[in-house]
């Protein structure tokens, strides 16, 4: 009788746990990949579509269509909803069915994070954030429809709330976003309103931290402010917003009147920790072992931005990098492990280097001791973000498309679109 094969499950087809799969390909074992949502998102890329650079369809791709070629992969469109450690399964809802167990030998979860609102979750409402494809469609229609009310107003006096786009939180995602409208406003929109001025509009960035993008050297820092003035964002550093409504935000005691507002500050982790019922960071990440198991589970791994791990003294970032080295490690852990090879050393992080872009043509980038902004560091970006794409088809398509934007301004989906709820 030919040996049972493992059973490795894989919950999340996002950057950590596509790249487990990947790995596991060729192992001799059967591996169940679980998501939520039928497709690997390249969230890196997400405030192109919040700001119509690009469509939806163009950062995203079906990870059955990327699995294709793995024969001893299963894709399972569901929710999971908690872990059985003790009978080793997990607790899925399916389109059509509730609290269906699958069982596994190994377990992977890789399950990202979500946004938090700090304890006000009241603010969601009024204040998206920018995780997924609804959310970037979302935001994308309420930004385009601002211009489309005003266009259609005749007291002149309500544009200014309406052309008021206001920002909370300064980090990559606030910073990027900031930008990318204004480049909108400035490249794409300008000539085509008759009524308003679309260069009239206000974009407002604002953060609590002392500077934007922390996480970068403080030189960088500063020219990511230099390139938001000269775009004409608004910064707002070392305040805090007090609350958000129907009407905008009150930031230290001043009420900014914005019928736009987006939420670019915090995230949290997914539920992993409490499923586990094990030791979490302050955030609620799951802390791991350096194999990145848990502790006294070494059949079950966390990885990527659910997991919580340090490294010299340090926790490691949220970044896809950290999330597809993670994946790619417990693939090969696993690999070994059936295998009866010996363990891997333990996993160790190789930082490649950081980057963001501030409008058109405009990057930081910081790597060991390189430190770069302006036109090169966004090519090295440009490139980089081509080459981690999930498909070649979409390198094509977003590699077009930007040479497009760049020379034309024009966009790859300026439409409002409003999708009817199932
Ligand atoms: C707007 C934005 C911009 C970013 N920009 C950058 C950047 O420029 N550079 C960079 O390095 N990083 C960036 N990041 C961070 C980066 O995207 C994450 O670090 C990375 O995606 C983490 O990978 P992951 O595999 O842990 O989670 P994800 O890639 O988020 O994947 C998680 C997967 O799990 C699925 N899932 C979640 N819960 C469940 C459940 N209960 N059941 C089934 N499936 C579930 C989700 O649908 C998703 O597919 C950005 C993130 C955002 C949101």
């Amino acid at each position: 009788m030919p040996e049972k094969k493992a059973v490795v499950v894989i919950v999340g087809g996002g950057f950590g746990g596509l790249a487990a799969a990947r790995v596991l390909k060729h192992a001799p074992v059967k591996v169940v990949l679980i998501d939520k949502v039928n497709h690997h998102l390249f969230q890196p890329l997400l405030y192109q579509v919040a700001t119509s650079v690009l469509a939806p369809g163009q950062i995203a791709s079906p990870i059955r269509g990327i699995l294709q070629d793995s024969s001893n992969t299963t894709v399972v469109l569901g929710t999971v909803t908690g872990v059985d450690i003790a009978a080793k399964q997990v607790m899925v809802n399916n389109q059509d069915r509730t609290d269906v167990r699958v069982s596994y030998d190994y377990l992977i979860l890789a399950t990202g994070q979500t946004h938090s609102y700090f304890g006000h979750n009241e603010y969601e409402k009024y204040a998206p954030g920018l995780k997924n494809l609804a959310d970037a469609v979302a935001i994308r229609n309420k930004i385009l429809t601002a211009f489309e009310i005003a266009e259609a107003e005749e007291d002149p006096s309500r544009y200014k709330d309406l052309l008021t786009f206001v920002l909370v939180g300064a980090g990559p995602t606030g910073v990027e976003m900031a930008s990318a409208i204004a480049v909108l406003i400035q490249s794409t929109m300008k000539s085509e309103f008759r009524r308003i001025d679309p260069n009239s509009a206000r974009i407002v960035l604002i953060d609590m931290a002392p500077r934007p993008l922390g996480s970068f050297a403080p030189d960088l820092s500063q020219a990511s402010l230099d390139r938001m003035k000269k775009l004409g964002v608004e910064v707002m550093l070392g305040k805090g917003v007090d609350s958000i409504d129907g009407e905008g935000v009150m930031v230290a005691g001043e009420r900014i009147a914005s019928k736009t507002v987006i939420w670019t500050a915090g995230v949290a982790p997914s539920p992993a920790g409490q499923w586990l019922n094990t030791d979490t960071d302050r955030t609620g990440r799951v802390k791991v072992r350096h194999d990145l198991s848990v502790q006294d589970h070494p059949e079950i791994f966390v990885v990527g931005d659910t997991a919580s791990l340090e490294q010299d003294g340090r926790p490691l970032p949220g970044v896809a990098q950290v999330a597809m080295q993670q994946g790619r490690y417990v693939g090969k852990l696993i690999e070994r492990r059936v295998t009866g090879k010996s363990a891997p050393r333990p996993f160790r992080y190789f930082d490649k280097g950081n980057l963001a872009v501030v409008g058109k043509g405009f990057a930081i980038l910081q790597s060991g001791k390189i430190r770069m902004s302006g036109f090169l560091a966004w090519l090295v970006w440009a490139a980089i973000h081509l080459q981690f794409l999930a498909q070649s088809s979409l390198r094509v398509s977003v590699l077009v498309q930007w040479v497009w934007t760049y020379f034309t301004g024009q966009r790859g989906s300026r439409l409002i679109v409003k999708h009817h709820v199932d």
